[in-house]
């Protein structure tokens, strides 16, 4: 039998950053989680500079050998639309590779580390959590992102009433053959949006490295939109003709198209888990290392004692993070003037720059942690 203080399943950025916490305080940590790392994630792997903050990252140190894209602007438009370069002057994102960024987290979170280990069976013994009938921890944490069986052991409707976002994703190496004829910028990612908002398709550049995806709600196709992206990319001349993407999808719940049950006796959700990703972007990096950041604070000072009373404060600091949802956000507006909106917007450079990029995209005006 292992046995620890806190079991956190999933190892991605939320339970990393929740172990290295919990770690520098003293507690024995297992991480669990059914891949081997390094391991591929579906995502464009863009972060903002509070990530970098919030992570206390060593930018000289993680360049070794890893890619780290500066991000200096932006190019934005709807999909087959004019697009609009915004310029920022300084360094306001960076581009990372989740194979490399969530294996150099997870390793120096200095947890033992359970990995190749899906989570099969969760139970209550006493006051001890038994996994697979073989780990038992009296605290457990569920960071194992959208599909976290911890969260449908604490009620998730997962993957079935829940409004999700789904989006689809291909990175991939580019020949120098391609990189010569690829148009994209690499300090210049481009987004282009869906006319009614509802999502949008980006290519983003990261060294040799091409990414390219779309995400929107559960609407129609994702696989068509993904390669009808692709093929309006090439036919723009963005990329060359020859690149062949393979698309791999996942889906995710947006912060404020409803919640999950995050908490109860010595167990909470974080990050993915949790549905915590920022609605106007999809970010979820960001959320998901705060919210494993505000979840070690509560363990921490519930001191031993993970009662349900004890771990409340967890909720209250999601809540003001976070804020109120506002579940109808989507539909206040009739659609024929949301498009309308969206167009202006769209084709206006100081709209742009500070609607979707500074509020929505970087959200610059947001205090760190
Ligand atoms: C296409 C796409 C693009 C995105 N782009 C961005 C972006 O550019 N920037 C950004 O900030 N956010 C982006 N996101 C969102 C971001 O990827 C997530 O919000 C983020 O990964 C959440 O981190 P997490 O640690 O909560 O979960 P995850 O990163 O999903 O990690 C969960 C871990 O749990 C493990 N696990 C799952 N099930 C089990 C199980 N049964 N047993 C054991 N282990 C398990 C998994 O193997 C995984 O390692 C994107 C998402 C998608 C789908």
């Amino acid at each position: 039998m292992e046995t620890c203080d806190v079991l956190i399943v999933g190892g991605g950025p939320a339970g990393s950053t929740c172990a290295r916490r919990l770690r520098d305080a003293g507690l024995d940590v297992i991480v669990l989680d059914k891949c081997t790392f390094p391991r591929d994630k579906v995502c464009a792997g863009w972060i903002t500079p509070a990530v970098v903050e919030e992570l206390d990252l060593d930018l000289a140190h993680y360049r070794q050998g890893r890619i780290c894209q500066e991000i200096q602007g932006f190019r934005t438009g709807s999909m087959q639309g004019p697009d609009v370069y915004t310029d920022f002057g300084k360094v306001v994102s960076y581009g990372i590779r989740r194979f490399e960024f969530d294996h150099y987290l997870l390793a120096r979170a200095d947890a033992r580390l359970l990995l190749n280990t899906p989570v099969k069976t969760i139970e209550r013994q006493d006051d001890q959590w038994l996994i697979n009938g073989n780990i038992s921890a009296p605290m457990l944490i569920g960071a194992g992102g959208h599909f976290c069986p911890v969260a449908h052991h604490l009620g998730a409707k997962v993957g079935k009433s829940e409004r999700s976002v789904r989006a689809q994703e291909a990175e991939f190496r580019m020949t120098a053959q391609q990189l010569s004829m690829c148009t994209v910028d690499a300090q210049v990612p481009e987004l282009f949006f869906y006319p009614d908002l509802s999502g949008y398709g980006w290519i983003f550049r990261k060294g040799e490295y091409i990414n390219i995806g779309v995400g929107r709600e559960d609407t129609g196709k994702i696989s068509s939109a993904a390669t009808g992206f692709l093929q309006q990319l090439q036919q723009q001349g963005k990329i060359p003709p020859d690149v062949h993407a393979e698309f791999k999808g996942h889906a995710y719940l947006l912060y404020d198209h409803g919640g999950r049950n995050i908490l109860d006796d010595s167990v909470i959700l974080i990050g993915d888990a949790a549905g915590l990703a920022y609605t106007q972007s999809g970010e979820g990096i960001r959320p998901a290392i705060e919210s494993g950041l505000l979840a070690a604070n509560a363990i921490l000072d519930a001191n031993n004692n993970y009662c349900m009373h004890n771990l409340l404060p967890y909720t209250a600091m999601i809540n003001e993070r976070f804020g109120k949802r506002q579940q109808q956000q989507k539909n206040w507006l009739p659609s024929g003037l949301r498009r309308a909106l969206a167009r202006k917007i769209m084709a206006n450079r100081f709209l742009s720059r500070q609607i979707l990029l500074d509020r929505y995209f970087l959200r610059s005006a947001v205090d760190t942690l």
